[in-house]
Formats: structure tokens, C-alpha cells, sequence
């Protein structure tokens, strides 16, 4: 297919207004130099639609975003947004859920150079994004979490046979991708026989048909501290939704912290990249993000798309957008002061960005 890619841009909150746009100036460069068209749809989304348009996920956004292949999501800081109005949800469970977008895939690998507790480790984390233990994405109405007596707090795990058969699935695809071809399934079904259970099955048998990935199974209170220990020996990671975003947080911690965490949450026609991190409303404003984790994520949307839609230029406008970052960071001339450096988040969008049309 040669047609001009549809992508949004949602820059969402705090650093998300400064990471977003970095990422977007390194995205375009390498789209120009590779000569693929994108087609750019800037959307409002988060506390500044609110503030202008009265809602954090306006009305018309999900009919716009029907029309697009993928989009940029910036991290969403709803914490910090108004609690008493229908007006001011948190749009990103929304956004996964009506796109099914239901494999998070969060990678955590070593960069030659920067400080981190391990300079060796190259993992993947997917994990299953739409069900598990967060109230406001496991239900199709209402809430899983409830209070049927003031001191008494219910909350509900969804597992399914078809939601866990995908994202197990979409894991042991990945591995055969990877030189490694390993891949490693998280659960505790010694104590959460059913769901876990459930989850483990459906991993065990789709490893009969992958059998060139070297399939096995760890308990999610040892993953803890294998990942810990010696995260050299993890390739793919597969795992429900609540383990694998506390685990893919502390695998970022492993290589360098949040500002290094990318990810990409894929679905069946769609795909949206959103680094792990939140909106970091401590440094916002400040030109103190490091733009690393949106900027690979925007990078990784670039490859799915490429891949899904049968575009080479989209595939090697990623590439080049990965050896331009590795680069950067190689030459440590301009990093943010997380990575040891002064540069602020814009100098090091820029530096990534020369790299890009440098080639
Ligand atoms: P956070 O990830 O925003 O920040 C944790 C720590 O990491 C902070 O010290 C922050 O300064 C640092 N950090 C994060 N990203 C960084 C970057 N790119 N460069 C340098 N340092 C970075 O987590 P939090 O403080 O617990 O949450 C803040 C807000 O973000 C909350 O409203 C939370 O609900 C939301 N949140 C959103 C997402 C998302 O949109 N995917 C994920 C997690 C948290």
C-alpha cells in the first residue's frame, strides 16, 4: 500500500505538552528523509480541552480517531483532574478499550553509556491492557471496585480465555521475531488457580504451536526478584495487566528510570504509542523531560504501521530513528539532567532530530 499514513497527535498533560512535540519534530524528520507521507491530526485531549471545551476527552474525538491508522497519546495526568464532574474521566482506558488495544508493549533495554543498575539488559514486557484488576477498564458499565458496607472494599479481577489467548499470542509472535526467541509467561495460578489459570492455559497452548519459542512459566513473586537479580536471562514477557505494569515500571528503573520506558498499546487495526511514564507533574514546564520514552514509543507506532499496512518507508523511517537516538545518547552532548546531562527536553529533541536528517 502507498497512501499517506493518518496519525493523531495528543499531547495530554503536564510533560506530555513538552515530550509530544519532540516527539512529533523527530517523527516528521525521519518521515521526510525516508519520503513517507504522513497526514498529522492534531486532536485536544486532557486538562487543557477541559479547560477550553469543557471536557478531557471532547465529543467527536473517537469518530476523528476512526479515521486515523494510530496516534501519539502524551501521558495523562487525571489525578490531578476535577473528581466531581462526568466531564473530566480518564481518556486513555477509553481510547484502549474502544480499539481494543489490548497488548501494552513496554520495552526495557540497556543503552552503551548511560548510568543504570544493568548495562545488559534487553527485555519486552507485553502486557494485556483491557482487563485484570483496574475498575475503570474491566466492565462494560459500572465500576469493579464497590463498597457494599463503609469498611468493607470489593474489587473485581476480569481474565478472559479470548483476552488472554490475544495478547499470549501477539507475545509469542514477538519472540519469533527476537534473536532470543524466548518467551516467559507471569502468573500466580498456585493461589488464583481460576484466573491465573485461565491465563496460563491459554499460554500453554499456544506454545504447541510456536514450537521454535522456548516457552516457560514463573511465578509473579519470584518474577520479582529474578527481574531483580539477573533480568540478563528475560526476553518477552508476557503477563495480566496489573503484574506487568508494576513490573515493567521496575524493569524501567533496571536501565535508567521512567524517562527511559517506551510503549506501544496495539490492537487488531489500530495503534497508539504511550511512553510508561505519567505526566511527571513535578518537573512539568521546567524543560527537564527526558523526551527518550515518547520518542521511541512515536518510533515504535512508525514500525506497527509500517508492518501493518505494508509501508518499507515506515519500517525504515523507525530505523533511523532508533540509530539517531542511539547516537545521541552515544555522544551524550545533549541529555537531560535524569540521564546526567544539561540539556533541556527541547535541546535533545532537536539533537535527535539532526541525527535524523544527518542519516
Ligand atoms: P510519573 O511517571 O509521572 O512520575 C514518577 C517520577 O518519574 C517523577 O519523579 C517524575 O519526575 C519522573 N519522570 C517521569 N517521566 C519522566 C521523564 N520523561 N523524564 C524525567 N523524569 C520523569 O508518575 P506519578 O508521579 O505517580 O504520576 C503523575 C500523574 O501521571 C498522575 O496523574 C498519574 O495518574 C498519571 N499517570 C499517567 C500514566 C499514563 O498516562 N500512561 C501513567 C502513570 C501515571
Amino acid at each position: 500500500m502507498n497512501r499517506a499514513l493518518k496519525v493523531g497527535i495528543l499531547e495530554g498533560d503536564d510533560i506530555g505538552l513538552e515530550v509530544v512535540p519532540e516527539t512529533i519534530k523527530v517523527m516528521r524528520a525521519a518521515a521526510q528523509k525516508c519520503g513517507l507521507e504522513i497526514d498529522w491530526h492534531p486532536m485536544p485531549i486532557g486538562r487543557k480541552a477541559y479547560d477550553e471545551l469543557g471536557y478531557t476527552l471532547p465529543p467527536g474525538t473517537l469518530e476523528k480517531l476512526d479515521t486515523l491508522d494510530g496516534w501519539v497519546l502524551g501521558p495523562i495526568g487525571h489525578q490531578a483532574y476535577p473528581k466531581a464532574t462526568p466531564n473530566a474521566i480518564n481518556p486513555h482506558p477509553i481510547l484502549r478499550k474502544q480499539y481494543d488495544l489490548f497488548a501494552n508493549i513496554r520495552p526495557a533495554k540497556s543503552l552503551p553509556g548511560l548510568p543504570a543498575i544493568y548495562d545488559d539488559v534487553d527485555l519486552i514486557i507485553v502486557r494485556e491492557n483491557n482487563e485484570g484488576m483496574p475498575p475503570d477498564r474491566n466492565m462494560f458499565m459500572g465500576n469493579g471496585e464497590f463498597r457494599p458496607t463503609p469498611d468493607m472494599t470489593i474489587g473485581i479481577r476480569v481474565i478472559t480465555r479470548q483476552g488472554s489467548s490475544k495478547v499470549a499470542r501477539a507475545s509469542f509472535e514477538l519472540a519469533r521475531t527476537r534473536p532470543r526467541k524466548k518467551l516467559t509467561a507471569v502468573h500466580k495460578d498456585t493461589v488464583f488457580k481460576l484466573a491465573c489459570g485461565m491465563f496460563a492455559e491459554e499460554c500453554r497452548k499456544l506454545a504447541k504451536e510456536y514450537p521454535d519459542v522456548a516457552y516457560d512459566e514463573v511465578l509473579v513473586d519470584t518474577m520479582a526478584m529474578k527481574l531483580v537479580m539477573k533480568p540478563q536471562q528475560f526476553d518477552v514477557i508476557v503477563t495480566t495487566n496489573t503484574f506487568g505494569d508494576i513490573l515493567s515500571d521496575a524493569a524501567a528503573g533496571l536501565v535508567g528510570g521512567l524517562g527511559l520506558a517506551p510503549g506501544l498499546s496495539a490492537g487488531p487495526e489500530r495503534a497508539m504509542a504511550q511512553a510508561t511514564h505519567g505526566s511527571a507533574p513535578d518537573i512539568a514546564g521546567k524543560g527537564l523531560a527526558n523526551p527518550y520514552a515518547m520518542i521511541v514509543s512515536g518510533q515504535m507506532l512508525l514500525a506497527w504501521l509500517g508492518h501493518k499496512h505494508d509501508q518499507p518507508k515506515a519500517i525504515e523511517a523507525a530505523a533511523l530513528m532508533e540509530r539517531a537516538m542511539e547516537r545521541v545518547i552515544a555522544e551524550a552532548r545533549s541529555l537531560t539532567p535524569d540521564l546526567g546531562g544539561k540539556a533541556t527536553t527541547s535541546q535533545m529533541g532537536d539533537a535527535v532530530a539532526a541525527a535524523v536528517t544527518k542519516g
